[in-house]
């Protein structure tokens, strides 16, 4: 079973809902997909056994043979190459703007004068942390081929005989779309703030268009805010589980060390209902 775990936006303590559940599982694998910024290792503190360069292939110009037609240039939507005709004879390459999508070196009419070259954007760690099987996908400062990685790291690393724990990025972006698509189950996670239910409703959007079946976590849940509720309610979704607020857990969080131990079976009973629906 493929659990992913999302939110709207960050710091509403989606990590936190992701590793304590997968510590809850028996047989879990914790794969963290926010690549521009993961922090499930903070939690679980795991054992890195094997790293793995992540490479993705980027341009290279030979312009002693390259007739600066300049048709690469056009190719490239992201606006990564620019290519100065007669009489300067030059080309410029972005490497923080390329998506290696490979345009360039489709179109280019030249053999030789584009050849693609592997060039390293990311990591790929592995590791436990106790009975958890950890992976994550880390991208280089800067590079923006997040998407590529998380694809990567789903298709080559994924353990589907596990309960796999997919922790998303934040947001809607393609990064999202990567990581949880496919997931027998989507997490929502918010908090009961106007901000937290603005995100909520773009992320439930994206699941109801992507048609995966989801349901919400209220973080920091707090008895008489009925805000997620009442939201929930007229939507017709349901709330799986209400993480309480509590200064105590606020102060471990802050230390990076989490009460896995405490909440284990709140987080069972969590994985039990989420079972049942999928
Ligand atoms: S398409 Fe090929 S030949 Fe034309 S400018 Fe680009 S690299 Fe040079
Ligand atoms: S690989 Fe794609 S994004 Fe990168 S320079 Fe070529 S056309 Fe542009």
């Amino acid at each position: 079973m493929k659990i992913a775990v999302t939110s709207g936006k960050g710091g509403t303590g989606k990590t936190t809902i992701a590793t304590m559940l997968a510590y809850s599982c028996d047989n879990p694998q914790y794969i963290d997909c926010d690549a521009e910024e993961p922090n499930g290792h903070l939690f679980l503190k795991p054992r890195i056994e094997r790293v793995e360069p992540f490479n993705v292939l980027v341009p290279k110009i030979n312009e002693d043979i390259c007739t600066f037609c300049g048709k690469c240039a056009e190719a490239c939507v992201y606006k990564a190459l620019v290519v100065m005709g007669e009489p300067l004879k030059k080309t410029m390459f972005f490497d923080d703007l390329c998506h290696s999508c490979g345009a360039c070196a489709y179109v280019c009419p030249v053999e030789g004068a584009l050849v693609e070259m592997p060039q390293e954007v990311g990591k790929f760690k592995f590791g436990k942390a106790g009975h958890i099987d950890f992976v994550m996908g880390e991208l280089n400062i800067g590079e923006a081929s997040a998407t590529q990685l998380i694809a990567n790291l789903k298709k080559r690393y994924m353990d589907e005989s596990k309960t796999v724990i997919l922790d998303s990025p934040p947001g809607t972006s393609c990064t999202v779309v990567e990581t949880i698509e496919g997931s027998d189950y989507v997490l929502l996670v918010t908090e009961p703030t106007p901000f937290g239910l603005s995100d909520l409703k773009l992320s439930v959007e994206l699941v109801r268009n992507m048609g995966l079946k989801f349901g919400i976590v209220v973080n920091k849940h707090e008895e008489g805010n009925s805000l997620i509720d009442d939201y929930a309610r007229d939507e017709n979704i349901e709330i799986l589980f209400r993480l309480p607020f509590s200064e105590d857990f606020a102060r471990s969080y802050s230390k990076g060390e989490l009460p896995f131990e405490e909440f284990k079976d709140d987080f069972k009973g969590l994985l039990k209902r989420i079972e049942e629906r999928v």
